[in-house]
């Protein structure tokens, strides 16, 4: 006789962002018994909070008046100036309508059980929240990250921001001088946002240049607009030390330039944007949950090495993004309601767009030619400036370039770079290209509008 062992809930998820909303929403239109536990004041999780959504907000703004910059000559066209205090309450109200406020309505309209508190893994079944505990049959872990901070002598001491606290930080005090620690995609889209208000910014980053994980061009056009809208970026440095002085509270940044010499920078505020590390510490050890890189190694079904145990968003990767947070809720939904091995969904990292920000805005699909390199796989890559597009023409804001490599034999393309006009946008053709196997030649044939920077596509892939 086989017991039937009778559950709270059919899944209980940890962490209300985007992994884990998304997961519950599927899993409860389907009808399971579900769970949400979240830890913080607001539901939403970082992305929400304090990532995409502020951010985008103040961006959308900031890199519209960029753009306005280099139609100065018009006749009468005077450039605005920005407050940051003005910036962060527009990126409030932009979280507010994304619907922060009610998440926690929509959970329980959709009979979505909320828990408020921190989870612990009690065992494979078992969670624990404030001493109280909730069983489940299928676990979902969507914590999402937290800022990384290095180990820096001095660093803890002198009150730095980070992306979690940005926006309370700059509303409490606004900055006047900023040395910002990271130069990847936080670091270099905060570095614009402050600038375009009229702060200092510095970027110390100790690659040999900023957005380390992009192509070398896309890296080198956004160390240009840094540096010609004056932010200062230092690359290949190793910070020694940060010191605050006790009464001004301005702190110094003391770092090892490449070539061994001493260098400081100083600044009434430091930002850290230095990367991401797991948050779901406390109770993993339980369960020995397999950690892969420092997050929750999953396989391509999003499962741990638990297998009722799903991980997915941030809390496993590979990318930490939103998009990638949102396809793996669908796959772990799927899976946890499967009724067979056929009914199985995977994930899929091959075919992942992602886009800086920044003005240019720098979208990348595919493996980085770096790492295509490194492998020793072979390609052939091909790359169109934007000055060749009548766009250009027509609309002076308009720079950057497409590149695409592609697989010579099959003419398969393996990835693509965009940098500037609507890149976030426009990757979603090579996207769509992508993951339908669309070849090099065929892009090459699909109709495009007159004149716009979707062009780039078919003119770039004609000249493979
Ligand atoms: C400044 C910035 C800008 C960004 N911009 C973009 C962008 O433009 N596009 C994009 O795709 N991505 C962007 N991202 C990344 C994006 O925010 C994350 O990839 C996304 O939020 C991950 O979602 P998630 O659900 O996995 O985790 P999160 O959104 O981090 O949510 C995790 C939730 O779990 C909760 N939690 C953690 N531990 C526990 C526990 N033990 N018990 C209960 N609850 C817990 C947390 O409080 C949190 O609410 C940005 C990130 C930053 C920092």
């Amino acid at each position: 006789v086989t017991k039937k062992i009778s559950f709270d809930f059919d899944t209980i998820i940890v962490g209300s962002g985007p992994a884990g909303s998304t997961a519950a929403e599927i899993l409860t239109a389907s009808g399971q018994r579900v769970a949400i536990i979240e830890s913080a004041d607001t539901f939403g999780g970082e992305c929400l909070n304090y990532g995409c959504i502020p951010t985008k907000s103040m961006l959308s703004v900031t890199n519209y008046l960029n753009g306005l910059k280099t139609k100065k000559t018009i006749d009468g066209l005077s450039l605005v100036k920005l407050k940051i205090s003005k910036l962060v309450k527009l990126a409030e109200d932009s979280v507010g309508r994304a619907g922060v406020n009610n998440l926690g309505r929509l959970f329980s309209n959709l009979g979505i059980k909320t828990i408020s508190g921190r989870a612990y893994l009690v065992n494979q079944n078992i969670l624990d929240v404030n001493g109280s505990i909730y069983t489940a049959k299928n676990i979902v872990i969507a914590t999402g990250g937290e800022p990384k901070i290095p180990n820096i002598p001095g660093l803890a001491e002198s009150d730095y921001l980070t992306y979690k606290t940005f926006i309370a930080g700059v509303k409490l005090k606004a900055p006047k001088k900023v040395i910002i620690i990271g130069g990847g995609a936080v670091g270099c889209e905060y570095a614009q946002i402050l600038n375009a208000c009229g702060i200092s910014v510095t970027i110390l980053e100790a690659m040999p240049d900023v957005l380390s994980g992009q192509e070398p061009e896309a890296s080198k056009l956004i160390h240009w607009a840094l540096a010609e809208s004056k932010i200062k970026v230092h690359t290949s440095i190793r910070i020694e030390s940060v010191t605050t002085n006790p009464s001004s509270k301005f702190k110094q940044v003391h770092f090892i330039n490449k070539d061994g010499t001493r260098a400081k920078e100083s600044a009434d505020t430091l930002l850290v944007a230095t990367g991401k590390a797991l948050s779901l510490r406390d109770g993993l050890d339980n369960i020995p949950l397999e950690l892969e890189h420092g997050f929750i190694k999953t396989n391509s079904f999003c499962q741990t090495s638990a297998g009722n145990i799903y991980a997915i968003g941030d809390a496993a990767g590979p990318f930490r993004l939103t998009s990638t947070a949102l396809q793996q809720a669908r796959v772990a939904a799927n899976n946890i309601l499967a009724k067979s091995k056929k009914d199985l969904l995977q994930a899929d990292y091959d075919h992942v767009p992602s886009c800086v920000f920044t003005n240019p805005e720098v979208a990348l699909i595919g493996t980085p030619t770096l790492s295509l390199n490194q492998q020793g796989i072979k390609y052939l890559a091909k790359t169109l400036d934007f000055s060749e597009l009548t766009k250009s023409t027509v609309d002076p804001s308009v720079k950057g370039f497409l590149k695409i490599w592609i697989d010579p034999k099959k003419r398969l393309i393996l990835g693509a770079c965009m940098a500037g006009g609507p890149a976030a946008e426009l990757i979603s053709i090579i996207s769509l290209a992508m993951q339908t196997h669309l070849s090099i030649d065929q892009l090459a044939k699909i109709n495009t509008v007159f004149p716009t920077v979707s062009e780039s596509t078919r003119i770039l892939a004609a000249e493979f």
